[in-house]
């Protein structure tokens, strides 16, 4: 078991709802590393984040300073939480600052933006890792358990959704998001294909959803449907949306099934099997994650969500973009 002598810092760049709402309290639970730094263009929620956190004044950066974070000795990792078209020159400039990398999902916006991210990464000697939190927690491990040791037997069929009733800001304009519902939500049902069957699809088909307010999505999808198809008939049939709630993972098997719904969210997930209830202890998702890229950095052995997983997600995302627009099934 890894032990670590002191807690490795680290430093959330963009201060938005995720950081304010979930990283930050998290940072509070973790045992092995602890909010030594931020950075954000905001001097108020600068101000706001120093006094809540007692973050020394010599940790806290602009977007124009923070290569200087370079010689900062309290900071050990950086975590990028921008909206996603930032993401690959945030962990680019991160990597060269020498500095370990954590990305928010999704990773970037385009398959080559990936590749620069981990080959700045590689270059550097730091280890770089995805936010994929549902990796730590319980229930998403207890998912992953009754696939893999084919408790049910062979996994047949995957039925995922993720939706959001709304959403606003930057998520709904391309340029910064890459996409819709699919690159927000609909990459856990992408993500939970690969956790449940430990396989890459082999074909994918994509059919949009109607447009029902067409400005708010001039630029992006407003829901998509896809199927994919794996090795021995496996199929994986999934949903996302901008304007209709889903949350749900089922899994049929052989000789019966297991499900969770919620269960892509935070908190307040709940799961069952053909046999009965899924009797879990939920625990913090992100604190789960953040403790376990910090282990792995103390230990030098390799994180179970690396900036490859996220690669591979993006180049399946853009797949089943290409399926949405020709309306043709794709083989990968
Ligand atoms: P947000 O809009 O609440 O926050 C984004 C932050 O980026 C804001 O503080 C904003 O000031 C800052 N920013 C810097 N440059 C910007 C620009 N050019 N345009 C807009 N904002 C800019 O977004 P969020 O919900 O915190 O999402 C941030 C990232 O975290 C996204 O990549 C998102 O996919 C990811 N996320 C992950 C999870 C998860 O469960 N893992 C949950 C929510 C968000």
């Amino acid at each position: 078991m890894e032990t670590a002598s002191k807690k490795l810092g680290v430093a959330l760049v963009g201060l938005g709802t995720y950081s304010e709402g979930q990283l930050g309290p998290a940072l509070k639970e973790t045992k092995y590393c602890w909010l030594a730094g931020i950075v954000s263009g905001v001097e108020k929620k600068k101000e706001k984040w120093k006094k809540k956190y007692d973050i020394p004044a010599k940790n806290i950066y602009s977007y124009e300073d923070f290569d200087s974070i370079k010689t900062n000795d309290d900071i050990d990792i950086i975590y990028v939480v921008l909206p996603n078209s930032l993401h690959a020159e945030y962990v680019i400039r991160a990597a060269r600052a020498g500095k370990h990398v954590i990305c928010e999902k999704p990773m970037a916006i385009t398959v080559e933006e990936c590749d620069r991210m981990i080959l700045a990464c590689k270059e550097a000697g730091v280890m770089f890792s995805i936010g994929y939190r549902l990796h730590f927690d319980p229930f998403n491990l207890e998912m992953m358990r009754l696939a893999n040791e084919k408790v049910f037997g062979a996994v047949k069929k995957i039925s995922a959704s993720h939706g959001l009733s709304d959403a606003e800001g930057w998520r709904l304009n391309k340029k910064l998001a890459g996409g819709g519902p699919l690159m927000d939500v609909g990459i856990y049902c992408v993500n939970a294909g690969r956790y449940i069957t430990n396989m890459e699809p082999i074909a994918i088909q994509a059919f949009k959803g109607p447009k029902n307010d067409r400005k708010k999505f001039e630029t992006i999808e407003e829901s998509l449907n896809w199927k994919m198809e794996y090795k021995n008939g496996i199929i994986a049939e999934c949903s996302c949306s901008y304007s209709k709630y889903g949350n749900h993972l089922r899994v049929e098997a052989e000789n019966g099934w297991f499900e969770i719904a919620p269960s892509f969210s935070y908190s307040g997930l709940k799961g069952k099997t053909s046999e009965g209830k899924m009797d879990i202890k939920p625990t913090n998702q992100q604190a789960a994650q953040m403790d376990d890229f910090a282990l792995a950095i103390i230990g030098n052995r390799s994180t179970p969500v690396p900036g490859e997983m996220g690669r591979q997600d993006i180049k399946i995302l853009q797949v089943i973009y290409q399926s949405m627009e020709t309306g043709k099934r794709i083989e990968v």
